[in-house]
């Protein structure tokens, strides 16, 4: 690890003016930073350490619905009450994330800002990786894709993310609130990360000058009658294999309205849009699931031998969308 400087931001604004200095990264958790630094992925030269941003840490639940602050803790949302009566989905995904310790100290902004285990991205030589050194191309083309993404990849990077709680937040249409210097811009969740395009080294749309401060749910039926399956090698501390998050809202057994989201098969979170139309009107039956699915799944692109995720997260979301009817 490289020598760096390490200051306390006073408040929101020194915050925000530190992120547009060149060589210098914010430090929640630390739970990703400090790894990044220690395998060479980031050599920042100023830490700026925004703990002391009490205002940022607010979990607030009214009946428009929940701010989670962005350094709010994992642990600490995944408890929260009305978290887990009014908007499962995201308790059972943090719940299902890395570890307790871990989620002690991991902050939401942090979590929604982590990146790629795409383990050429992570190794510690130098392997060619388009996120982590541009133009240098990808490993991941010819190599291991088993972990790689189905849907929204390219040529550039195969690369998918890893945040269990942003598909869960994709599913209940969450907006990010971001503050600049200019002050605070919205942006939906499902626009907040970028395909990777020709340039998979930009993960999102926040700029430098930016910080994450919430993240706003709104309350809704859907929400109070949502799941989280989460698929994976081994039963606790894995990411995702694939994971989907479900919000359904019922008229006796038909659905009315189904939102679905992909955890583990794109670069982003990925919304099943196809599918929750064709799911209107619809049953729970098994079949009626796997025929509303069929039009989503077309578009999917699997490589070599990750071509198993298409079936995977059917089976995946038909469960979790089961689940989710069974709830009172
Ligand atoms: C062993 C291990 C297992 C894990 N398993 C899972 C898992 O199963 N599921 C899952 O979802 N996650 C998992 N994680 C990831 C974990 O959730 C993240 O490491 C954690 O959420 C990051 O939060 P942090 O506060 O520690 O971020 P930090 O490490 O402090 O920061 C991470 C990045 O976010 C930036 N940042 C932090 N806060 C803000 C903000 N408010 N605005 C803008 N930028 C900000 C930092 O500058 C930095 O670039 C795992 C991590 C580890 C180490
Ligand atoms: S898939 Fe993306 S993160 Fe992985 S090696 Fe290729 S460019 Fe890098």
């Amino acid at each position: 690890m490289r020598p760096f400087a390490f200051s306390r931001a006073a408040d929101i604004p020194t915050a925000v003016a530190a992120t547009a200095q060149p060589g210098t990264a914010l430090i929640a958790g630390g739970t990703e930073l400090v790894n990044w630094m220690k395998e060479g992925i980031v050599v920042p030269t100023r830490l700026v350490d925004i703990n002391g941003l009490t205002e940022l840490a607010a979990i607030d639940n009214d009946p428009r619905g929940l701010r989670i602050g962005a350094l709010a803790r994992m642990s600490e949302v995944a408890e929260h009450e009305a978290v887990r009566r009014d908007f499962p989905a995201i308790a059972e995904a943090l719940e299902r994330s890395a570890s307790p310790q871990l989620r002690n100290m991991a902050s939401m902004g942090g979590n929604l800002m982590q990146r790629t285990r795409c383990p050429y991205f992570r190794a510690e030589t130098d392997l060619p990786c388009n996120k982590r050194r541009p133009g240098s191309g990808c490993a991941a083309l010819e190599g291991e894709d088993r972990s790689m993404a189905i849907f929204g990849w390219s040529e550039h990077c195969l690369a998918t993310h890893p945040s269990d709680v942003a598909v869960a937040l994709a599913a209940l249409d969450a907006v990010v609130h971001v503050r600049n210097t200019f002050g605070t811009r919205q942006v939906a969740l499902v626009d907040f990360y970028q395909l990777p395009g020709n340039a998979p080294e930009r993960d999102s749309v926040l700029h430098a000058g930016e910080i994450i401060a919430a993240i706003e749910v709104p309350a809704s039926p859907l929400a109070k009658r949502s799941h989280y399956l989460k698929v994976r090698e081994r039963a606790s501390y894995e990411f995702a294999l694939v994971s989907a998050a479900v919000a359904l809202e019922l008229d006796g057994k038909r659905i009315r309205q189904a939102h679905i989201a992909l955890g583990g098969v794109a670069p982003k979170p990925w919304r099943l849009t196809r599918a929750e139309d064709a799911l209107a009107g619809g049953s729970l039956e098994t079949s009626a699931l796997r025929t509303a699915l069929e039009e989503s799944f077309a578009e999917a692109k699997p490589r070599r031998h990750n071509g198993f995720k298409i079936e995977l997260a059917k089976r995946a979301v038909i469960r979790a969308l089961q689940t989710a009817g069974e709830k009172a």
